[in-house]
């Protein structure tokens, strides 16, 4: 069950704690007052009531040398009286041998009073002092309490009061505190709200905020950079591919509506056809290229990695593009190296990414030109690489050209169906696969591009 709404914010809790903290230290703090305070109270009266009881004993004493029964009602010890002291003298059989006169009715001694030492107690609001004669009388002298009870009840009153107003007190310090220390948390969950909302480019504040939450707020704004860019890039990426499309499109409907304006001759239509097609082609070429990246991007296409053997896969892909090159006049040629290079990587994914970068060698290479593939080790990666003699890349785009729809030569409508993502999906693959592309090129004299794989694992392994 979730749970109340009360139980899960954090500034409820902490004023919960401290409010039961808080009844805890001062309800322990006003009984161990009130204890003291009545034990020492009652100390003082027992003193009294000993001191009063010595003068008791003395004068049963001087009474009755021969501790017999007296035989008349003798006058009161002297120093009895003030103070409201009385006291009763009981016969060793219960009887009332002697009394004061401010002695209350129903004055007994509660069970046995021991000899010699004093028993104090309470009864009702009297507070007497019991002790019993060697010969077995017992002497009880006590006083009232009464105006002692009602200042007990009066100091418990005034604890109450005053633990009342300190907890109030203390509660509504503790309540603006918590307010204070929640607001920075506020404030980072306003400007999360207002990012959310659409303002993309604002950031939390951190220069005010206190250490802890500083670094969640530096945190936090690092996840709004990263997300205003994956949003600007997805922003580029549509715009991108949607121009991309806008040329394929008018070139169909220029075509189509100018053949239907008016009757033609069959090879005009032919024509017509042939540009649609080349049209249709192109489209079909970028949808799939964007559907692909997609899926790589998203983690959808599955990567099945096995041992394979980075020789045969080069030769595989330089075989595969040798009829372009040659109808290019382009020669191709490919040098292994002198010892097996075995990788662990998806063969078709990484076929792929071979035919992109030749592809890539044929477009941009110059007649007569050539393209080599190699393989090798360095350490302990491994590398395939494509080097041409073509057109190169100046420096100012090298940083560039595996971005998506990134074209050196920036026309938007390459005749040869370039769309500038050949690179962005091989990167990707070649991320995927823990490796990465080097690229070395010179204006006019050519490029070499480096796929680099990680040290070979066995099939599974992470
Ligand atoms: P495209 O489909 O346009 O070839 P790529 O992503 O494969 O897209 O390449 C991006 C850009 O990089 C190309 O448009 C081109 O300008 C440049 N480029 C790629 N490979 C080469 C190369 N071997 N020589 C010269 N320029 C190249």
């Amino acid at each position: 069950m979730p749970r109340p709404m009360f139980f899960r914010s954090l500034r409820w809790q902490l004023q919960a704690w401290h409010a039961l903290l808080l009844v805890v230290v001062l309800a322990g703090f006003g009984a161990t007052a009130y204890q003291l305070q009545r034990a020492s109270r009652f100390r003082g009266i027992d003193r009294e009531l000993d001191a009063a009881a010595l003068e008791v004993l003395r004068f049963v004493r001087d009474r009755d040398p021969a501790r017999g029964r007296p035989e008349r009602v003798i006058p009161r010890p002297p120093r009895l009286g003030a103070g409201g002291i009385y006291y009763v003298v009981l016969g060793r059989d219960g009887a009332e041998l002697d009394r004061s006169p401010e002695a209350p009715d129903g004055v007994r001694p509660p069970g046995d009073a021991a000899e010699g030492r004093p028993r104090h107690v309470n009864r009702g609001s009297y507070r007497e002092a019991l002790f019993r004669t060697p010969p077995g009388e017992v002497v009880i002298v006590g006083r009232s309490i009464a105006a002692d009870l009602e200042g007990f009840r009066r100091f418990v009153a005034g604890l109450i009061v005053a633990g009342v107003a300190v907890l109030v007190a203390a509660l509504a310090i503790g309540a603006a505190l918590a307010g204070r220390a929640m607001r920075p948390l506020q404030e980072i969950g306003a400007s999360a709200r207002r990012i959310a909302a659409g303002a993309h480019s604002e950031r939390i504040e951190t220069g005010e905020l206190p250490e802890e939450l500083a670094s969640l707020a530096v945190l936090l704004n690092e996840g709004f950079d990263q997300i205003e860019e994956t949003l600007a890039r997805q922003r580029r990426f549509t715009a991108d591919a949607s121009h991309e499309l806008r040329t394929p499109v008018s070139i169909l409907l220029t075509q189509t509506q100018a053949i239907l304006a008016h009757p033609r001759a069959e090879a005009e239509y032919r024509n017509t056809l042939e540009a649609c097609h080349r049209a249709a082609e192109r489209m079909r070429r970028l949808v799939e290229s964007l559907l692909i990246l997609a899926r790589l991007e998203s983690g959808e296409e599955p990567v099945r990695r096995e041992p394979a053997d980075l020789d045969a896969l080069a030769r595989e892909a330089t075989e595969a593009i040798r009829p372009l090159a040659r109808s290019n006049r382009l020669s191709i040629e490919f040098r292994p190296a002198p010892a097996p290079v075995e990788v662990t990587v998806d063969a078709d994914q990484i076929g792929q990414v071979l035919l992109n970068l030749l592809g890539n060698a044929v477009a941009y290479n110059r007649p007569d030109g050539s393209i080599t593939v190699s393989t090798g080790s360095s350490g302990a990666e491994s590398f395939v690489r494509v080097a041409d003699t073509g057109i190169g890349i100046a420096a100012e785009h090298l940083p560039h050209v595996f971005e998506r729809f990134y074209r050196v030569d920036g026309s938007r409508s390459d005749p040869r169906g370039h769309v500038g993502i050949g690179l962005a999906i091989s990167l990707q693959i070649v991320h995927q696969h823990g490796g990465r592309i080097t690229v070395e090129s010179e204006l006019g004299k050519g490029s070499v591009f480096t796929v680099w794989f990680p040290p070979c694992r066995a099939p599974g392994g992470a």
